[in-house]
């Protein structure tokens, strides 16, 4: 049974003078535990494609089910992690940041969203921060808290728009190998957009690769092994 359905799916820009079309009739599925990965070069629509994954844009044509149910807006089951780093609140510490998501969203309340939090800043390595503040942390750190706030949220599927993009190429290798061993022990769906071939190798398994050129040639790549 799949968890996402991709189907036909058509999103178009206004812009003051004319329509952009981002994405023209994209189908995929995303299976529970996936690790699906939209790949493909810049303009070609990754971006789009996850801000309506996300209920943020609407469908021109097609449609967009989460476990069968059509997706008409953002919802906690479906968290997204962006690639910036300031998306943390500077005068909270890292365990506040991650609890408050989970207060904020009525996901869990008082203690029991601070051991849930806890538990996720451990997942990433992170126990020694939590009682920083976000200033005090390196760039991947920073980035490595909101992944684990968006993991404590405990959605459906994780949307993340190049999480590692703006990490210098050593930091990226070890998040890659972190997060992948953190996937394969808790099976997270996880929904990845990227241009780097060599990233949507490492990290997915399976990878939909979008061309330049919307209505033009997509394939489904291949169905890579999931690392056991
Ligand atoms: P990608 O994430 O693959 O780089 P995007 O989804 O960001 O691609 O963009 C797909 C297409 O939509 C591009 O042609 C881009 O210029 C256009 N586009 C993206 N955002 C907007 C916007 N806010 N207004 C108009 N056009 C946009
Ligand atoms: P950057 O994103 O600035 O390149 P990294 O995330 O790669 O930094 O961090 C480099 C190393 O330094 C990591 O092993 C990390 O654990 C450590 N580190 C980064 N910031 C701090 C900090 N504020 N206190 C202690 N260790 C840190």
């Amino acid at each position: 049974e799949p968890l996402l359905q991709v189907e036909g799916v058509t999103l178009q820009y206004k812009t003051t003078d004319h329509l952009v079309t981002a994405t023209y009739r994209v189908d995929f599925e995303v299976m529970p535990g996936d690790r699906y990965i939209l790949l493909g070069p810049s303009g070609c629509g990754k971006s789009t494609l996850l801000k309506a994954i996300g209920g943020y844009m609407t469908p021109v044509e097609g449609e967009i089910k989460l476990k069968g149910r059509k997706v008409t807006e953002p919802g906690p089951d479906r968290m997204m992690v962006f690639q910036e780093f300031d998306q943390l609140l500077p005068w909270k510490t890292v365990k506040q940041n991650v609890a408050f998501a989970l207060t904020a969203s009525g996901r869990a309340t008082g203690t029991e969203a601070m051991d849930r939090a806890m538990s996720y800043i451990e997942k990433v390595g992170l126990a020694k921060f939590a009682d920083s503040f976000p200033h005090m942390l390196s760039g991947g750190m920073k980035q490595r808290v909101a992944i684990a706030r968006g993991m404590a949220m405990e959605p459906d599927i994780l949307l993340m728009d190049e999480p590692f993009a703006a990490l210098d190429a050593l930091t990226r290798r070890k998040m890659q190998d972190e997060l992948l061993r953190l996937w394969d022990d808790t099976r997270f769906t996880v929904l990845f957009v990227t241009h780097s071939i060599e990233e949507a190798i490492k990290v997915g398994t399976r990878i939909l690769l979008l061309s330049p050129h919307p209505g033009q040639v997509k394939a489904e790549l291949n169905s890579l092994p999931a690392s056991e």
